[in-house]
This record gives C-alpha cells, sequence and structure tokens, in this order.
C-alpha cells in the first residue's frame, strides 16, 4: 500500500474543487501528504477543569456543569447575552457579543453541559467568550476525547470552509485507516536502536493522541524521521561528491610555505591555526577534492590561514585566488598580503569592479600564461572572461555574503575542480552548520591571537551623547581612533533612525579639531579607497561609515566602535561591526547607541551583546530568538530544508544522533545495497521529488 500515490480527491469530505486548493495552498497531492500534514498545536480534551483551577494564560480547557441564568444586555450591535455558569462550586460566565438569539433558544439553564473554550479576564472577572458548548450527555468520556488538534490552513482555505475542523474530519477516517499497519520508512533495527515508534502508531498519535505521552513519543519519531532523511540525503551527496571528484594533490610543503615560515612569519601561529592548517593539508594532499568550511571568529586570524594554503597551492606549481565580497575588503587582503609577503617574490595581483579595461587585459594575459601566483578580487573574478593556467585553490572569504552559484561557478574555472576553501566569521551554530553546510568538512579557529583584550560593550541611551563625546575625545587624545556607524546614509521620513549625513554634520561641529573620513555605499570606488586609506593611515581620527565596513576592514589603532541605532541591526551584523576594533593591543570598546523605548527582543539582543564576546554563543542566542529561518548568514543561500515538525533550534541533540547514526550506515553500507537498508533509497528518491529545494544545498 503506497499512500503517495493515493489521490485525494475522491476522498469523502475532499472531492475536486478542495483537492486544487490543498495543493495550492499547501502542496498536499496525495494521501501521505495529508498524514503529513500535522497538527500546528492541540488542545486539551482529555479531562474536566474545576473553575476554581482557571488562572490566566491558559490554553483552551473544557469543564462541565450548568448554566443558572441568562441576562441579556444592550441593543443591535452593543447587545451582549451573558450566561452565569456553575461547576457545582464556582461560577464563571459565558459571554457571546452576536447570535444571542440562537442561544437563547438552544440552551438552557439546569442542564449538564460542557463547556470548551479559553477562559480570558473581562471586567475583572473570568470568563469564556463564544464557548463552544455540548450537551454533556452526548459527549464521549473525556478518557477517549484526548488531546484535540489544529491544523494550519490559509484564508483562501477558509472561505472555502477547509479550516482546521474540516480537515481534521477530512484525516480521521485516513487515520482509522491505517491503524491495521503501514509500512515503515525507517528500517526496524534504527525503530529498535532508539526505542522510536513505528510509522503507524506515530501518525496515528500526531493526530489523534491518546494523551500528552504517546502525542510525544509521536512527535520524537517523525522529528527523527525528518533530520535523519536530511542529514542522509547530505552525507550521500558528499559521499558522492568525494568519489566523483578527483583532486588536485599539493604533495609537497615547499620552498614558499618553508621560507615563509621560517623568515617571514611576523609572530607565532596559535595551537588552533597550526591544527588547522594541518587538517587543510590532510585534504589537499588526499587526492579528493576539498571542499571545507573554515569557521573562526573576527579576529581569529583566518587570512594568515588561508595564505598558508596559498603557499601550499604555489610550491605544487598551482595558481591560487581569494575571493572576497567587498572592494574595501580585497584591497585590504592585498596590502596586508604584500606585508606578510616582502620580498618572497610571489606574483600577487588585485581584481576589482574598478580594474581598467586596460590593465584588465594585461592581467588576463599573465593568469592564463601562469606569471600571476596568487589572484585576490571581488566578483570580477568570476567573470567567463577570468581564465587562469592553472587554478589549484579558491579561497572564499566572508562565505556568507556569497550566494551558492557564484561560489558554483568557481569551481568551474579549471576542468578539474580547485580545491575550495570557504571562510566565515559569522559562526553559525553546530545544527544548522550540519544542515546548511553539511556536505562540506568544518574546520573551526576557536582561539584568537595571545594579548588580545577582550572588547568592553556598552549600551547607552542617546541622552548620554555629552558623556560619550568626551569619552571620544579622550581616546582620540591618547591616539586612538574611533568608528561610528549608522544604519542610513541620509534622514528617511519612514524610519527614525540616525543617518551619516547629519551624523557627519554633527560630530564636525562637535570636534573642530578632528579629522573625519567617510565611507558609504555610494561612493565611488576610487573615493571610499581614498577616505578609507586616510584612516588607515592615521590622517583622519573618526571614521565614519555605514556597513560597508562590517567585514575585514583592520585598522588596530582603532579601538572604539560606536553603533548608532543599534536595534536597527542584527546579532551577527553587531558582532561583525564590533570585530573591527580589539585588534590591536589596546583597550577597546563598543558602544550601542538606542533610544529608550525598545521591544523586549531588541533589549535581549543588546544585552546579549554587553555579555558575550563568544561568536558562536551568539549565533547560538540568534537562532534561539529567531529561529533558523531568519538567521544572518542564510538569507541570501535560503535555508534549503523546510522543516515540518523538527526545529533546529531546540532539536540539536536529536540532530546530531540523526547524523551519526547516518554516518554509521554509510560506512557500513555506502550504496544502501542491504535488504534492511532498501527502504531508505526508496524514501530518499519519494523526498527528492517532493520538497527539497536540491539547487540550494552548498
Ligand atoms: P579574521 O579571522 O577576522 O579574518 P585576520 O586574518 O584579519 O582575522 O587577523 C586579524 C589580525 O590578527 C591581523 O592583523 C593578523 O595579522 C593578526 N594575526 C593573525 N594570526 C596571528 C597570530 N597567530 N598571532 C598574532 N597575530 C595574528
Ligand atoms: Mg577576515
Amino acid at each position: 500500500m503506497d499512500l503517495s500515490y493515493q489521490e485525494i480527491k475522491f476522498l469523502p469530505g475532499v472531492g475536486p474543487k478542495r483537492a486544487d486548493l490543498l495543493e495550492k495552498e499547501l502542496g498536499i497531492k496525495s494521501v501521505d501528504d495529508l498524514l503529513r500534514h500535522y497538527p500546528y498545536k492541540y488542545v486539551d480534551r482529555s479531562r474536566f477543569y474545576s473553575l476554581h483551577e482557571i488562572a490566566e494564560d491558559m490554553p483552551f480547557i473544557q469543564v462541565k456543569g450548568q448554566i443558572l441564568k441568562f441576562e441579556k444586555t444592550g441593543e443591535g450591535k452593543s447587545e451582549r447575552l451573558t450566561a452565569i455558569f456553575t461547576d457545582g462550586a464556582e461560577t464563571i460566565e459565558l459571554l457571546w457579543f452576536k447570535g444571542a438569539k440562537y442561544i437563547a433558544e438552544n440552551y438552557r439553564t439546569g442542564v449538564d453541559y460542557v463547556v470548551f473554550g479559553k477562559p480570558t479576564v473581562f471586567n475583572r472577572k473570568f470568563n469564556i467568550v463564544h464557548p463552544e458548548i455540548e450537551l454533556a450527555s452526548k459527549m464521549p468520556p473525556p478518557e477517549l476525547m484526548g488531546l484535540q488538534p489544529f491544523y494550519n490552513t490559509s484564508e483562501k482555505m477558509k472561505n472555502s470552509f477547509l479550516n482546521s475542523k474540516t480537515i481534521q474530519k477530512i484525516i480521521y477516517p485516513l487515520v482509522q485507516n491505517i491503524k491495521s499497519g503501514i509500512p515503515d520508512t525507517l528500517p526496524s533495527y534504527i525503530l529498535q536502536k532508539y526505542a522510536l515508534y513505528n510509522l503507524t502508531d506515530s501518525l496515528v498519535n500526531i493526530h489523534f493522541p491518546k494523551n500528552a505521552d504517546t502525542l510525544n513519543k509521536a512527535r520524537q519519531r517523525l522529528k527523527f524521521e525528518e533530520l535523519f532523511y536530511i542529514q542522509l540525503s547530505i552525507l550521500r551527496l558528499k559521499n558522492w561528491r568525494d568519489e566523483q571528484s578527483k583532486g588536485f594533490i599539493f604533495s609537497k610543503i615547499g620552498h614558499f610555505f618553508n621560507t615563509f615560515f621560517k623568515d617571514y612569519l611576523p609572530f607565532e601561529l596559535t595551537g588552533a591555526q597550526k591544527r588547522v592548517i594541518r587538517e587543510i593539508r590532510a585534504d589537499v594532499a588526499s587526492g579528493r577534492q576539498m571542499n571545507r568550511l573554515l569557521q573562526g571568529d573576527v579576529g581569529s586570524g583566518k587570512t594568515l590561514v588561508a595564505l598558508m594554503v596559498m603557499f601550499m597551492a604555489v610550491d605544487n606549481g598551482f595558481q591560487a585566488c581569494i575571493m572576497a565580497p567587498t572592494e574595501i575588503l580585497a584591497n585590504q587582503h592585498l596590502v596586508s598580503m604584500n606585508e606578510f609577503l616582502g620580498d618572497i617574490g610571489l606574483n600577487v595581483a588585485l581584481l576589482t569592479g574598478s580594474t581598467r579595461p586596460k590593465d584588465r587585459v594585461i592581467l588576463h594575459e599573465k593568469l592564463r600564461s601562469g606569471q600571476i601566483n596568487i589572484l585576490i578580487g571581488t566578483h570580477a573574478l568570476i567573470e567567463d572572461t577570468v581564465q587562469f593556467k592553472n587554478l589549484g585553490l579558491v579561497v572564499i572569504d566572508e562565505q556568507h555574503r556569497f550566494g551558492v552559484e557564484q561560489r558554483a561557478k568557481l569551481w568551474r574555472k579549471n576542468v578539474q575542480p580547485p580545491h575550495v576553501l570557504v571562510m566565515t566569521a559569522t559562526p553559525i551554530p553546530r545544527t544548522l552548520a550540519m544542515t546548511l553546510y553539511g556536505d562540506l568538512s568544518v574546520s573551526v579557529i576557536d582561539e584568537l591571537p595571545p594579548g588580545r583584550k577582550p572588547i568592553q560593550t556598552y549600551h547607552y541611551y542617546d541622552t548620554k551623547r555629552p558623556t560619550l563625546n568626551a569619552f571620544i575625545a579622550k581616546q582620540i587624545e591618547i591616539g586612538r581612533q574611533v568608528y561610528i556607524v549608522y544604519p542610513l546614509i541620509q534622514e528617511s521620513e519612514k524610519m527614525d533612525l540616525q543617518n551619516l549625513e547629519e551624523g557627519f554634520e554633527y560630530m564636525r561641529e562637535v570636534f573642530p579639531n578632528y579629522k573625519i573620513s567617510m565611507v558609504h555605499g555610494k561612493l565611488k570606488p576610487a573615493e571610499k579607497d581614498h577616505q578609507m586609506q586616510k584612516f588607515v593611515l592615521g590622517e583622519t581620527q573618526i571614521m565614519l561609515a555605514t556597513t560597508v565596513i562590517e567585514v575585514g576592514v583592520n585598522v588596530p589603532n582603532a579601538s572604539v566602535m560606536i553603533i548608532e541605532s543599534a536595534q536597527r541591526f542584527g546579532l551577527s551584523q553587531l558582532h561583525q561591526l564590533r570585530g573591527r576594533v580589539g585588534r590591536g593591543a589596546e583597550q577597546s570598546f563598543c558602544i550601542l547607541l538606542t533610544g529608550y523605548k525598545l521591544g523586549a527582543e531588541t533589549r535581549k539582543r543588546m544585552e546579549i551583546m554587553v555579555r558575550t564576546n563568544d561568536g558562536f554563543e551568539i549565533s547560538e542566542a540568534d537562532l534561539q530568538i529567531r529561529g533558523p529561518g531568519d538567521m544572518e548568514g542564510t538569507q541570501q543561500s535560503g535555508t534549503p530544508f523546510e522543516l515540518k515538525i523538527a526545529n533546529l533550534a531546540l532539536d540539536g541533540k536529536m540532530l546530531e544522533i540523526a547524523r551519526n547514526t547516518v554516518m554509521e550506515i554509510l560506512e557500513d553500507d555506502p550504496k544502501l545495497e542491504k535488504i534492511e537498508n532498501r527502504v531508505m533509497e526508496v524514501q530518499l528518491k519519494k523526498l527528492k521529488t517532493n520538497n527539497i529545494n536540491w539547487g540550494s544545498i552548498s
């Protein structure tokens, strides 16, 4: 019996019109889809409450008792009917703002009713507005009622009377039908190992749970199944890729790597940097193509790791490139690499949107002839006209800024795909990483270079501006520099936010003796560069900017980051911005400015920023606050999996178990050929044609 082929239009209560609606609105085509349309909440009808238990913030409840009397007040639109209801001990009011006539005619005093609804406080008394009322004698006993499911619907569906109740009525007979048992989608040895419900019991209890315990077991099983199959699809893709894509072999550690390490490296590598370099080295020497994600908090020294890996490429006769999301950042990579490299004798070039056509022609030629060893650039690298002689390694910096498509394009820059190292300073929680980048290997730099003082973060209200100005003056007097970031360039009528232009006027007035740089997205690249450069060289003391300086910018002497209208920014963006300071040996500060009126969520964000400097902790908090769909850093690539029941913020532990289980299975039976594993192959195929957006998987 394969439910995925059974059409729904012939089901009782459905018909062609509703079938059409169900498909268009919820993507439900088959009986299987219907059974997998899980309720989003349940209401407990498994017991009667006593009126003395009633409290504020209760969900739907049911009580049993009699109506003592009716009272009608008002006329026409302000008509209202009140019934005084008692359970024998206490009373509560039932309220109707319409339909009074119908109620008065159909219900009477002195009869046992079951009343069902959500208690609210009105006129300082508890009441239930528009309750459901049933004759107690006609109701099944509560033990048989259990938890009542509620289903998601859309406005359009409701207009065709396809509300939650109707869906419940459509699903009820289906559930009765499968009670005799349907084939499972997980092998029985897994069900046994983790003591999971089988599919039949899970579907029965997810729709019509006997009690909270059976519901919980059903949910556990269905969540596990969901996470299991996502991991299975990701890890099979990874296996397939590992098998298919042969990689260049960087077999030797050669001249440039060794010379740099011995004679040029200005400091000790951190333990984490060394470990990560070893992990990468193992990849690039393995004969398989590397696809590795390098995560490391801002300032943890990823650029240097990238550079060392590029030496490996060059020492083995290959070219390497690094792609950055902004021109500022690409420029800065050029500067810092040239500083690192000194006279070591490598040919490094820059290619961005503002490289002049004349220079481009020469550059293209040098890339094709192999004269250039390392190319640094922006999106301009991706253009088809850019061709290499022998590209062996692609590094993508601040990868969350790029779409998946752009990454894929870089892969095709050589007949055989180059090794790929993607770097991100937007730490993402482990659970999300396992899902979004589950097919990549992951390295983490979890250690900052020594001697860094933790940044001190404060949340100030706008009213403290005079104090803040005094603080800025003091920092500049002792030789430091200051960033001020604005959410807007110009004043906006729609939003009450600070803006760069007015900020500039204001700062010029307050600090007539200091010089100010100003950088934003509307400036021409050359002008942006000029402004940046003045700040880098210390000619200007204050840098006013929009978030263009969010990533990568490195001015160690800058010790203060002020973020105007900080409520406008998400947690990971705030963390990125903060990461612009604390790069030198001096104590650094981050000041978050907001107005006094703040929502609860914003207040929480500010608190987290003040409390911790740890990017991973911040990203976890972000996930908890906003949910996986809205996480920064995932918007661009989008979350490829739409989860029906599992929740990446809450089910991290289960996800880990699912992933490990899948790994064990694939190790033992990579092609899923064993008879007990055949079911997985079938289920995978089904999922593939359904709801997973494969195009967006890295
Ligand atoms: P990010 O990981 O944010 O890209 P960077 O690579 O820009 O960090 O490094 C931040 C700063 O730390 C740079 O000035 C870099 O030269 C310096 N740095 C990197 N590694 C070390 C180290 N092991 N010891 C001291 N300073 C280091
Ligand atoms: Mg960086």
